[in-house]
């Protein structure tokens, strides 16, 4: 193993389908990043959290009201634990902290090793036990805790482990940005008091931040109250000395952007939004991609190693993918989604027709992601399905056990399936996770995504669908606004429409009928075309490769802490 000079530190990390520490987005995107590091031989490690219970395991019941359970998994049989125990304060007392270590192997064998930090040890009160049981729980204390632990535990993990050429602490999203506090301490001048600004500057040397978050409600806040509490009064005094704290709260997005030499958003809408929001930082946009080898279904894999045999090391390659017959194309894709079709089969019992126009959508549940724009008008719906012979739907996704919106959303789509049965046929799929996405975006004709403009930051599961030559249709939000080529990777829905929920749908439906589905179904090669094009113009773009290239040129570089041109105490609005 290289020694690793980027420390990527995020609440969660998908190393693994079976290890089940992450809940979504933010941790599909981590292990993407990671996986890309290992492909590259890129001396990276990783720090995140081990949650012994997971996020939460989801059952539907017949009416569709989402019921959670903790997630087991195994954890001795698929990571590895090392032998120091840190010791970090939280709350008044030390917290024993054991270490675990999953290797993450790329291509040519290089190993960018994810640590993860446990705090189930016997010698710890049973609050500090719980500490690293699940991923988003709990009340503000303990998330606030969580993320001491992560912020301290990465710096001191780090040193414990002997990892000394760090160069740099790559934070996504602000959960992780109390390691700054910790690295203060490593490089502050004088031995006593508070820590300085110039302390600060050399702090900013070293660290990266990528916000992910378009709305201001959706960034962490703690009050400085609870933060005195869990952090002690000497990190407390360092945030108020440096202007790190805002009044009597504590924002991590603030506390990252004022520490960070280099910010970025995750598409290029995103920076503007971000920009707007945080008018005083210099945020850069760097769209996030997706990991090729893990996204693309073994079909796809075997077409590319057929056509494009270098692809897993060289995503560019992809953008030969326009060369690739078209016959070849549609075999790899029915297998796919004959895949598909058995793991339905298997989890609902439902039997999905081979030859029916499948639409998929798959992501978490919650009011802006609008997952059940396409039933708003159902009548209409039906009617278009009709038309060409019936279409299907299969839905997945998790709701946050107290996104009440988000649960109803779901009973929603479950409520009104049975009177559309037979024109539109839905599923809706229990517990998804990274193996559903992978079945999902793969097997399906068609991969819709109509969340209320400008919420989604970026979005990934379409750019796992471009893998697949799997076109999609989209609002214009995050990274589709940079996919987007009308009838060449995919259909957008009138980008004019904005917020507006009927218009939206109205545009939807008219694309189906006017467009995609007569194509679909009297046009196929017109069809395989779009799916041809999503491969060679989006899955060769969106992929973690590029965007990890793009992190090492524009933000790991040493070059670049030239471009945070702000001073450090210059105080952030938003
Ligand atoms: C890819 C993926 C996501 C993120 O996809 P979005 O398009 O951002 O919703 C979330 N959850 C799982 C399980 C995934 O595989």
């Amino acid at each position: 193993m290289k020694q690793p000079v980027v420390a990527y530190v995020s609440m969660e990390i998908a190393v693994a389908p079976t290890v089940a520490t992450y809940s979504g987005g933010l941790g599909v995107l981590a292990g993407d990043v990671v996986r890309a590091a290992a492909d590259a031989g890129y001396p990276m490690a990783a720090v995140t959290l081990l949650y012994r219970e997971g996020y939460f395991r989801q059952s539907l019941d017949a009416g569709g009201l989402q019921h959670e359970e903790p997630q087991r998994w195994q954890i001795d049989a698929q990571l590895e634990q090392l032998a120091p125990v840190l010791t970090i304060p939280i709350s008044g007392r030390d917290v024993a902290v054991t270490m675990w270590r999953y290797s993450v192997r790329g291509v040519d064998g290089d190993v960018v090793p994810v640590y993860f930090l446990d705090t189930d040890r016997p010698e710890n009160d049973e609050a500090a036990r719980s500490l690293t049981r699940a991923l988003y729980g709990g009340d503000a204390r303990y998330r606030l805790e969580q993320e001491t632990l992560l912020g301290v535990g990465t710096v001191a993990a780090l040193e414990a482990l002997g990892h000394e050429q760090i160069a740099t602490y790559h934070m996504n999203e602000g959960h992780s940005a109390l390691l700054v506090l910790a690295l203060l301490e490593r490089f502050r001048s004088a031995p006593h008091g508070p820590p300085v600004f110039d302390d600060l500057a050399r702090v900013r040397e070293h660290c990266v931040f990528t916000t992910h978050t378009p709305v201001p409600a959706g960034h962490d806040r703690f009050d400085l109250d609870l933060a005195q509490e869990v952090l002690g009064t000497d990190y407390v005094t360092a945030l108020r000395a440096l202007d790190l704290a805002d009044h009597d709260h504590l924002n991590m997005t603030h506390l990252a952007l004022r520490a960070s030499r280099f910010t970025n958003a995750v598409a290029l809408k995103h920076g503007e939004v971000s920009r707007a929001m945080f008018p005083h930082a210099k945020v850069h946009a760097i769209t996030n991609g997706v990991h090729g080898g893990t996204w693309t279904s073994a079909p796809f894999a075997a077409l590319y190693d057929r056509h494009l045999p270098d692809w897993r090391r060289d995503n560019w390659q992809l953008r030969q993918a326009i060369g690739i017959p078209l016959p070849e194309l549609a075999d790899a894709h029915a297998q796919a989604k004959h895949a598909l079709i058995e793991r339905v089969a298997h989890a609902t019992g439902k039997l999905l027709d081979p030859n029916r126009f499948t639409l998929g959508l798959a992501r978490r549940a919650t009011a802006y992601k609008r997952n059940d724009l396409i039933l708003r008008d159902t009548e209409r719906l039906a009617a278009i399905a009709r038309l060409f012979g019936g279409i299907q739907i299969v839905f997945g996704g998790k709701a946050h056990p107290r996104d009440w919106d988000g649960k109803g959303m779901i009973q929603h789509i479950v409520g009104v399936a049975p009177a559309l049965a037979g024109n539109v046929d839905i599923v809706y799929v229990e517990d998804y996770d990274m193996a559903w996405g992978a079945a999902l975006t793969s097997g399906s004709d068609i991969w819709l995504n109509t969340p209320r403009p400008p919420n989604e930051a970026s979005g990934t599961s379409g750019m796992k669908a471009a893998m697949n030559g799997v076109p999609s249709l989209s609002v214009m939000d995050g990274w589709w606004i940079e996919g987007a080529l009308e009838g060449v990777t995919g259909w957008s829905i009138d980008a004019t429409t904005g917020s507006d929920d009927e218009r939206t749908a109205d545009a939807l439906y008219t694309l189906l009928q006017q467009t995609i589905l007569p194509a679909y179904t009297r046009d196929r090669n017109c069809y395989l075309e779009v799916m041809r094009g999503a491969i060679a113009f989006n899955a060769s773009h969106f992929n973690a490769q590029r965007m990890l290239a793009q992190y090492a040129i524009e933000a790991y570089a040493p070059s670049s802490t030239q471009t945070q041109t702000e001073p450090a105490d210059h105080r952030l609005a938003g």
